[in-house]
């Protein structure tokens, strides 16, 4: 089919996004699943519920649009969860497995953030009042998301700088949760990446 107006591209990223949506809410759980810290865990299942409420906004915006929800093969969000699924399989400790988790899970964010403000900015275009407003809600969503996995990891990498800071004190020792703390407790906040 030979796209030729913008409400036909409109049209034809949504059924790309739709398709995204439900591929995330299939992945979202085993991602879950994986992880070890008990805020991320919660994020990701927060963020599943999420998730299948956008699947919902989308068939909504179809509606609005007097089209059927239809899906097109996501072939972006597709490699992102198969990268997501390598990051499950991989041997690593459980922080820097959540770690690599958020990663992951922002990779996903950040590709629907793109995603919906190209879709926002076609409906805007179209003078679709009614579709940009869905799909705003979408975004702000997503944002939300990413913001919330950046604290979490925020503070996991503190956790795992002061683990490393704990070797070099103490050679090989396995460090329980209240020494953690001692040593957190002792440790200047500037140590603290400043990068995002
Ligand atoms: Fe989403
Ligand atoms: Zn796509
Ligand atoms: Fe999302």
């Amino acid at each position: 089919m030979k796209v030729e107006s913008l409400d036909q591209l409109l049209q034809e990223e949504l059924r790309d996004i739709y398709d995204a949506e439900k591929q995330l809410v299939k992945a979202l759980p085993k991602m879950a699943k994986a992880a070890s810290s008990e805020e991320l865990r919660e994020a990701l299942n927060e963020h599943l519920e999420v998730t299948k409420g956008q699947v919902e906004r989308l068939e909504q915006v179809f509606e609005t649009l007097g089209t059927k929800a239809k899906s097109k093969s996501c072939a972006g969000m597709k490699g992102l969860i198969e990268e997501g699924e390598e990051i499950i399989g991989q041997d690593a400790t459980d922080e820097l497995k959540d770690a690599a988790i958020i990663g992951a899970a922002q990779r996903v964010e950040h590709y629907e953030i793109a995603a919906y403000g190209i879709v926002w900015t076609f409906a805007e275009r179209l003078g679709n009042d009614e579709v940009a407003e869905l799909l705003q809600e979408t975004l702000t969503e997503e944002e939300e998301a990413d913001e919330r996995l950046t604290e979490i990891s925020e503070s996991l990498l503190d956790a795992v700088g002061v683990s490393e800071q704990a070797e070099e004190e103490d050679e090989g020792a396995v460090i329980g949760d209240e020494e953690e703390e001692s040593i957190r407790a002792e440790q200047p906040k500037t140590r603290r990446s400043s990068g995002s």
